[in-house]
């Protein structure tokens, strides 16, 4: 039994660091599989400016650095590897890895975050890395002079609009509806800025790649009346929101009809028994990096109290 770890943590955002720390703090030498991207959403975003602490703000993947540092000096072991298959039907939970390893554990802490959604157009995917991204950040920089049109209405396509004027010559905002979802001083910085142009109900329909293999334009839709025109573009940007990450939790937890995994009502704790569940992975509503540290800190609590209880029987 001596390698039956008290506690695995499965994802590496700001849950799963958040719970590290707490839970390393507490004892419980916790290993974490960073999963499928490590340092989670924030290392694919710019720069955080609402998480309390960085009065000047942050760069996402800095920030995420520092979360990883602060977790491994109390002693937590992060494996670079991605979970891929959970038996979650009897104690210790296993987990098995990409790498072929497999991990038992008295109790887990689910962090896995979520991703970003695409539109289902049938082009899309193959135009990935090719004009198609999710990403600004990431890719933005590939967009020099060119015209890009960046698809939603939230704070993620204001954001990922006005990063990507750094760049390009020239921004469309493609709205479905007559207004934004995005929080007002995210608005007012996209409407403000000159080099964006906001084309309000109106949907991407196509993307188009006439030659070699790249996006060189879109099919926009009206919302009312359905009309439809094509216009040339260099690259096209997804901002629609994200899907939680639980496929390989998929019955075998209670989730809702989205698949976010659902907590018992103020805390951490799943309908497993020392199964928990932190961050974005169970929240569809707050989805911030500082919620998504504050819920990893209550499954760590709870884990540590869950322990215990275990342990007094
Ligand atoms: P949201 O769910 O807030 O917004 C998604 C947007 O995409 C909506 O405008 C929605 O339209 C639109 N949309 C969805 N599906 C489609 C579709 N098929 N076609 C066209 N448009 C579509 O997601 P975000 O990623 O923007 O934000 C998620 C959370 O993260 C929010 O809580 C946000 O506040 C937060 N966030 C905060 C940031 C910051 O503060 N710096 C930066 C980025 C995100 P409709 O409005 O019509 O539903």
């Amino acid at each position: 039994m001596s390698d039956v770890k008290k506690t695995l943590i499965l994802g590496s955002g700001p849950a799963g660091y958040t719970a590290a720390i707490y839970a390393a703090r507490a004892n419980l030498e916790p290993v974490m599989i960073a999963g499928q991207q490590p340092g989670g959403q924030l290392t694919i975003t710019s720069e955080v400016e609402n998480y309390p602490g960085f009065p000047k703000g942050i760069m996402g993947p800095e920030m995420m650095d520092q979360f990883r540092e602060q977790a491994e000096r109390f002693g937590t072991k992060v494996i670079y590897a991605v979970g891929t298959e959970v038996d979650l039907s009897k104690r210790p939970f296993t987990v098995t890895t990409d790498d072929d390893q497999v991990y038992q554990s008295q109790s887990l802490i689910i962090s896995t975050g979520a991703s970003a959604l695409y539109l289902g157009l049938p082009n899309e995917k193959k135009l990935q890395g090719r004009g198609v991204s999710a990403c600004a950040t990431c890719d933005g920089f590939f967009f020099k002079g060119k015209v890009v049109y960046v698809v939603g209405g939230g704070d993620s396509a204001c954001e990922e609009a006005n990063f990507l004027t750094k760049f390009a010559s020239k921004v469309y905002l493609v709205v479905r509806r007559d207004s934004l979802r995005a929080s007002k001083i995210m608005q007012q910085r996209a409407l403000d800025n000159p080099k964006i142009e906001v084309l309000w109900g109106q949907n991407v329909t196509d993307v188009f790649d006439v030659t070699q293999g790249k996006v060189t334009g879109v099919e926009l839709t009206s919302t009312e009346g359905g009309h439809k025109k094509r216009v040339p573009a260099d690259g096209l940007f997804l901002a629609i929101g994200h899907k939680p990450n639980t496929d390989l939790f998929r019955g075998r937890l209670t989730m809702d009809d989205k698949g976010y995994i659902v907590t018992k009502p103020g805390k951490a704790a799943t309908n497993i028994e020392g199964v928990f569940a932190a961050g974005d992975c169970q929240d569809s509503y707050y989805r911030q990096a500082v919620t998504a540290a504050g819920s990893g800190c209550m499954a760590a609590i709870e884990v540590e109290r869950w322990l215990e209880g275990q342990h007094a029987h």
